[in-house]
């Protein structure tokens, strides 16, 4: 990733891409898969991981997934990796060919929960009697 540019009138290519991406998007999250929920208990986990900050629940082709925003350490101000040369092999096996700067991630999710509220409610919808597990 270089310092980041305007995009008046310059073709964007997969070469250029990262300078213009502000914000370096693909470096403010980490992701890590979950098996599929089967169970109210395995939904009250989720429910519990989702109402912390910074946290939220996806399902895509991929499956479930817990999704945790936040920077990395490494990223500098002008979009810059610090430890380019030795980062990770993941950061580095990422592609910009179809990336989050030309598409939000989210429009491939099948399922999208971006906290407490939104999968209590997905619960009681999947389970009819979801409340009556608390009386
Ligand atoms: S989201 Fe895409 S364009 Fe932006 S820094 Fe990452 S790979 Fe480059
Ligand atoms: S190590 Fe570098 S490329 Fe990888 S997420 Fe951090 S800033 Fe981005």
């Amino acid at each position: 990733m270089k310092a980041k540019k305007s995009t008046n009138k310059i073709k964007i290519t997969t070469e250029n891409k990262c300078s213009f991406c502000t914000g370096s998007i693909c470096c403010t999250y980490v992701t890590h898969h979950l098996d599929a929920p089967k169970s109210k208990s395995d939904f009250q986990q989720l429910l519990w991981q989702v109402s912390h900050e910074n946290i939220s629940i996806y399902k895509d082709d991929d499956g479930w997934t817990l999704l945790i925003s936040g920077n990395c350490q490494h990223l500098q101000v002008n979009g810059d990796c610090g430890i380019y040369e030795t980062r990770p092999e993941i950061c580095r096996e990422h592609t910009n060919d179809y990336c989050e700067y030309d598409a939000p991630s989210e429009d491939g999710f099948d399922l999208y929960f971006r906290n407490y509220e939104e999968l209590l409610a997905y619960c009681r919808k999947r389970y009819k009697k979801w409340d009556e597990q608390f009386k």
